[in-house]
């Protein structure tokens, strides 16, 4: 493999001299190229793989990672590493194997794929070591002996002295820097280099009891527990507030008590800070807490303390699946169904399968939870490959919602909801209830258009429609971010326009024209940009202040609103019919799980489904069978078909600034596997994306599908190897394994 440039500049640091032995090692760099870099250091280096150094590459240097030792070969010139970041390897062996299956299963560079598990700073080389100082024998004999003269040297002396494993500089601010020289220029100090221990919180009692389990969740914890010091996946499906967090929390305890850490995966939107607290008060420590929005500097302290094992508890959306734990004994998946576990982007892990592939690696046991299972999942229950528990009812004896389609076919409609719903509203708030509205749609109307032209609002980069945000006063693009100032007039004919769909802004108003003696309340992101808004709504939520709430998928997870008794779900046509062959399955989720929301405590809540198609058999089959029948049915279909999960997917999507290129790139590579690669391997497209232009750029892609995952990821190793020298310029490609998101 061609490896390195070869020039070697005159003077680098570090450069080694000719006679001196030397060792060569592969470094994985960040970027997209896939190969290993050789460098070379002197023989009498301790390093080991994992471990950070900064190496030369081009004109400038770049972080990398020691990967392993290797031959050089006599026809390249070698550039020497220019200096190690650290002593050792700051992940351990299993974390390395891991990010490497990753790297390797994901079809991602290993560069990138390795930096990903360090915090920012540390990926961008920042030391760990701080330099502090101490005294030296002499100094000590000469504190103890009272020689020293000078006040200021003194004072130092005496704080050095009663601190034997040394003072980190950054405490020292109000020493001057000659003091700190010259003391060791006499050799009576001397500076060093230490790893700061990190800091956590100590563990505070539990103050919340524990309720009695009932009996199955018992036995969901026996089973568990039985065989904790192995392998196993365990998926535990429980319907809604079945107590499956009961259930968690349990097997946790044991965990902790052992001396061991734990893993909490969670979905974007169920990380509350309730369902945090829910966890502090019942285990008695602070865990921590790991999302997108975290700080730098609180993201390297959690990390440091998570690797030292002072964190024990660590609850986090899907990258905390690379956390460095000290001696991991259980992870625990919730809502293993939700998407957003699956990273869309760049490095396309799924964190539910990194995490299982953790667990058989460390021996330990892995709950995937959910009321509502991914059909990935109940497959390799069906294939015996996951172990089941399930949590029939609900917990304390509350009932299960009841789901009604409600056919609003001729009915009529205000603001989008029929004279049934608005009748079923009053009366649960007439009996002090609280009602709760599900619209996936924010803003106030999907469209702006014009009913004398037809013109429509659309987004001037994307194959979509700008959505008219009336509060704001702004159209706006919920795919590429644009923004737009709201036309006072038609721009082709200049009538009037008007808004067409419902979006929740408008809903919140047609309610609060409808309802104006209860109060109400949005929840979707844009009422939840700004810090403690949310914390503000759900308190008048909580309160009763609210009795009307209108929200999207937040409502879907994380929060109980135990007053509400009835849930409507304003328009469930639009993910009946969505053309994404994943698109039953969401919907059923969303559907289960929003009803989930209601009638948690002593009530029991009804849900009310508006559809112009209520004997739509699915949704029926769903409503009187429950979500485990339904999507066995689905898996039933997918096999039929030979759609994920029975087969393996891969997605590969192409994007430039013109039409043309990316389809071509795709036909040739569909040419090209279709010519060499295994017969079993199918090959669908290429295919414009579900949105054909996004941000201004063409997009394209290729499916691919193989029963036997090594077909596919043979064709996909082949496919890089021969394209990564045909890359056409401005066009971009990327590989998709277990693709989520089709769009
Ligand atoms: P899930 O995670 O399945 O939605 P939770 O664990 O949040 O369910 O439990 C739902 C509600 O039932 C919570 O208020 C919880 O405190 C309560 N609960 C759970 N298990 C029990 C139990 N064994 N006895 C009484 N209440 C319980
Ligand atoms: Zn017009
Ligand atoms: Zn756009």
């Amino acid at each position: 493999m061609p490896e390195i440039p070869v020039d070697l500049p005159a003077q680098i640091p570090g450069q080694i001299p000719v006679q001196m032995p030397v060792l060569y090692w592969q470094v994985a760099l960040p970027g997209p190229l896939r190969q290993l870099f050789t460098y070379s250091l002197p023989a009498d280096r301790a390093v080991c793989a994992g471990m950070r150094v900064r190496v030369p590459l081009g004109r400038g240097f770049r972080v990398g990672v020691l990967w392993a030792p290797t031959q050089a070969s006599a026809d390249w010139v070698i550039k020497p590493i220019e200096s190690r970041l650290d002593e050792t390897s700051l992940l351990d062996e299993d974390l390395l194997a891991c990010l490497a299956w990753a790297a390797d299963y994901y079809h991602y560079p290993l560069g990138d794929t390795l930096l990903a598990a360090f915090p920012p700073s540390l990926r961008q080389g920042a030391p760990l070591r701080r330099l502090a100082f101490k005294l030296t024998e002499v100094g000590h004999t000469a504190w103890l002996a009272d020689s020293i003269r000078g006040l200021r040297q003194k004072n130092l002396m005496q704080r050095l002295a009663a601190k034997p494993d040394g003072v980190l500089v950054q405490h020292l601010g109000d020493v001057p820097a000659s003091v700190r020289r010259r003391l060791v220029e006499l050799g009576l100090i001397e500076e060093f280099s230490i790893l700061p221990p990190p800091s956590w919180p100590e563990a505070l009692a539990a103050h919340v009891a524990a309720p009695q389990l009932n009996d199955a969740q018992a036995a969901a914890v026996q089973a568990v527990l039985a065989v904790r010091a192995q392998f196993a996946v365990w998926l535990l499906e429980g319907v809604t507030g079945s107590g499956k967090t009961e259930v968690y929390l349990h097997l946790i305890a044991e965990v902790l008590a052992a001396g061991r850490q734990v893993l909490v995966l969670v979905p974007e939107i169920a990380l509350t800070p309730q369902w945090v607290t829910r966890f502090s008060g019942r285990l008695g420590l602070r865990p921590a807490v790991l999302h997108s929005g975290l700080a730098d500097a609180d993201r390297l302290h959690a990390w440091l303390a998570v690797r030292a094992g002072a964190a024990q508890v660590v609850i986090g959306t899907r990258s905390a699946v690379f956390q460095p734990f000290a001696d991991l004994g259980l992870i625990v998946v919730d809502e293993e169904h939700d998407a957003s576990l699956k990273q869309n982007e760049g490095f396309g892990y799924h964190a539910r399968d990194v995490a299982i592939w953790r667990a058989r690696r460390l021996a330990i046991p892995i709950v995937l939870g959910s009321a509502t299972p991914s059909l990935e999942s109940l497959r390799n229950l069906e294939l015996g490959r996951y172990q089941g528990l399930s949590l029939p009812e609900r917990a304390g004896g509350a009932a299960l919602p009841k789901i009604y389609p409600l056919d609003v076919r001729n009915q009529r409609m205000q603001g989008g909801l029929s004279d049934a719903l608005l009748a079923a509203i009053e009366q649960h708030l007439l009996a002090g209830g609280q009602v709760m509205l599900y619209l996936n749609r924010r803003g106030y109307a999907p469209n702006l258009l014009c009913h004398a032209c037809g013109w429509v609002a659309e987004c001037p980069h994307c194959d979509s429609f700008v959505t008219w945000h009336r509060h704001a006063q702004r159209l706006r693009c919920h795919h590429c971010g644009h923004e737009q100032a709201v036309p006072a007039h038609c721009p082709s004919c200049s009538a009037a326009l008007s808004p067409r769909g419902l979006g929740t802004e408008q809903l919140e108003d047609v309610l609060t024209a409808l309802f104006p003696d209860f109060g109400i309340e949005r929840l979707d992101r844009d009422a939840l940009s700004r810090v403690g808004e949310l914390d503000r709504r759900l308190a008048r939520i909580h309160s009763g202040a609210a009795r009307l709430i209108v929200g999207t998928q937040i409502l879907v997870k994380g929060h109980d609103f135990p007053n509400v008794s009835l849930v409507g779900i304003v328009d469930a046509d639009q993910a009946l019919f969505a053309n994404d062959f994943r698109g039953a399955e969401r919907f059923a989720q969303q559907l289960i799980q929003v009803a989930g929301r209601a009638g948690r405590a002593d009530r029991a809540g009804m849900v009310l489904v508006q559809t112009h198609h209520p004997a739509h058999l699915g949704l029926n089959q769903l409503i009187s069978h429950g979500y485990g029948y339904f999507a066995r049915g689905l898996l039933g279909e997918r096999t039929e078909i030979g759609l994920p999960p029975v087969r393996m997917a891969a997605l590969i999507r192409a994007d430039g600034p013109s039409i043309d290129a990316p389809n071509q790139l795709l036909a040739t590579m569909a040419d090209w596997l279709g010519q060499t690669s295994d017969e079993r391997l199918v090959i669908w497209g290429p295919v414009p994306a579900p949105m054909a232009r996004r941000a201004g750029r063409y997009r394209y892609q290729l499916l691919l599908l193989a029963s036997d995952r090594r077909v596919l990821h043979a064709a996909l190793s082949a496919l890089e190897a021969w394209q990564g020298s045909r890359r056409p310029a401005g066009i971009r490609w990327s590989i998709d394994v277990d693709p989520l998101d089709m769009a």
